[in-house]
């Protein structure tokens, strides 16, 4: 078994121990100085609050964490940051569940307060917001104009535009919109030097570089996103949601290669297992039929015209495939709360165990039931329960692993289990993530999808960013091949 080094005698993994406060007070001082006393904290316990992310196995005490309210006021805070040579992590709302804002002994710069959208541009459907708003008050604030900002993360009642550009965030929906690197325009960036720039252009195309490709999924490792140009999509004419239901969860999988080798491209297909169903259901009580073994919902959408000839082949579709019944929320209100449910599944399961780990590991679609079926044997094998919720029509799993860290042992076995399913996902063919990032998580797994020429090269575009490499260390490159001082040695050594 490869052991996690970062494995602490508790179970529970802390990076570093953190200074005490008093070791900074020239730093709080300028910090306080630049966004006002009352938005730098610095006591134990709101510290401890920004400890970790969603990602529950590693966690490390900030220094401090800073507020700003303006993009200035970023740029001020990461100036004074290097100035006293701290690193420092952006954080949104702390969803993401990769590690990505884990800084210990750092400086956490949330961006909570950079919550205003700027501009709706509805003749040219943009809209410009602070990276701090919150994902569903994009699509609120122009609901009554019949347009939307399409990704939609299950977590979007709660992350924010930048948390979901750094991790380039996708959704139920990404199947047919696509991710969030796909709707963004431009963005305004507080390099890791403090400068100000703007990437891309509010315009369809971009000239040059395209350096927000790379900011986009960059994990908050090239510099911190303050406000950005998004496309603006419109509402579908009509939309037909089913709930479809199987006894045999290999006839559900076979159902999601079907109905895409059909041709049609479903706005969303979603699969959730016995166990997430039963734990759905009694939390939200929506109707979900406990005894199945696999419910796929399917959407579809588009124009009036057209719409019900598709939901009808979705059915016979998987009427071949073998489910047993097939319901259609035919309400609005209906499909709003079978939506509900299935973006809230993974929080439900809070219910079953103090401890949740969601992987993200992403395979062909076709893969679908061996690889689920491999991750049941992993299940038995750790003596773990896996529930199953996820993107099924972009192959993007989501085995959420339960556990409890006070049980001797358990940490350990989730460590061993997730990098099993993680090695199946790779050995089918498959990826590290779909849309949670690499962050601290999956950075020492990266030697196995990549060569080293490869992690190269991403070191050497990450020392471009962030030459003294403070700005959200340790994250996406593993430790031993991310080192941008040695890479600036060698950047400087090519120009010379
Ligand atoms: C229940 C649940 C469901 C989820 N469902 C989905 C899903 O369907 N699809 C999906 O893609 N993800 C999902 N996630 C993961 C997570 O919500 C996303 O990764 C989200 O984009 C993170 O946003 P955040 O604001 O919480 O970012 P944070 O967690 O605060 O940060 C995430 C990363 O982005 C960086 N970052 C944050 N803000 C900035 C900024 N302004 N500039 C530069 N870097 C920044 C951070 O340093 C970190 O590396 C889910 C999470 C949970 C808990």
């Amino acid at each position: 078994m490869r052991r996690n080094p970062l494995v602490g005698s508790t179970g529970y993994y802390r990076l570093e121990m953190s200074k005490d406060n008093a070791h900074s007070p020239v730093l709080i001082s300028r910090l306080r100085s630049v966004v006002g006393e009352q938005n730098v904290l610095v006591g134990d316990s709101e510290r401890a609050a920004y400890e970790n992310d969603a990602y529950p196995l590693e966690r490390a005490l900030p220094r401090c964490i800073v507020l700003p309210g303006a993009r200035e006021e970023v740029a001020e805070v990461v100036k004074a940051c290097c100035a006293e040579g701290v690193s420092f992590s952006p954080r949104g709302a702390g969803t993401g569940l990769a590690g990505g804002t884990i800084i210990a002994d750092g400086v956490s710069i949330g961006l909570s307060r950079l919550n205003r959208i700027l501009e709706i541009d509805l003749r040219n459907r943009r809209m410009t917001a602070e990276t701090g708003v919150v994902n569903v008050q994009l699509s609120k604030s122009v609901a009554a104009t019949g347009l939307c900002f399409a990704p939609d993360p299950s977590s979007q009642g709660a992350s924010t535009l930048g948390g979901n550009i750094s991790n380039n965030a996708g959704g139920p929906h990404t199947l047919k919109y696509g991710v969030t690197v796909n709707h963004l325009l431009s963005a305004g960036v507080v390099l890791p030097d403090g400068e100000m720039i703007t990437i891309g252009d509010k315009t369809e195309d971009v000239n040059g570089y395209d350096l927000l490709g790379l900011v986009c999924g960059g994990e908050g490792t090239l510099g911190i996103v303050t406000d950005a140009t998004v496309r603006l999509t419109s509402l579908p004419e009509a939309v037909h949601t089913l709930l479809c239901i199987f006894d045999n969860i290999d006839n559900a999988t076979l159902a999601v290669t079907k109905i895409l080798g059909s041709g049609i491209v479903p706005a969303a297909i979603e699969m959730m297992d016995k166990q997430i169903i039963a734990t759905v259901e009694d939390a939200f009580h929506y109707g979900f039929p406990r005894s199945a073994a696999a419910v796929l919902i399917v959407e579809v959408d588009g124009l009036e015209f057209g719409i019900g000839r598709q939901s009808e082949t979705v059915k016979a579709l998987c009427r071949d495939c073998g489910a047993t019944e097939i319901r259609q929320a035919v309400e609005p209100s209906e499909r709003a709360k079978l939506w509900s449910a299935r973006k809230k599944a993974i929080g439900t399961l809070g219910r079953l165990s103090p401890g949740i780990v969601t992987q993200d590991g992403v395979i062909p679609r076709s893969k679908l039931p061996e690889v689920l079926r491999e991750i049941a044997k992993i299940s038995v094998k750790y003596n773990l329960r896996i529930a199953n919720v996820f993107h099924a029509g972009d192959g993007n799993l989501h085995p959420a692993v339960l556990f409890d860290p006070n049980i001797d042992g358990e940490v350990e076995r989730v460590h061993t289990a997730n990098r099993e399913i993680l090695m199946l996902c790779l050995s089918s063919g498959g990826t590290l993530t779909g849309e949670h990032g690499i962050g601290i998580e999956k950075r020492e797994f990266m030697p196995l999808l990549f060569p080293a020429a490869t992690l190269d090269t991403m070191s050497l575009i990450r020392a471009c960013f962030n030459p003294a490499g403070l700005c959200n260390p340790g994250k996406v490159l593993p430790l031993d091949h991310g080192c941008s001082y040695e890479l600036t040695g060698r950047l400087s050594g090519a120009a010379s």
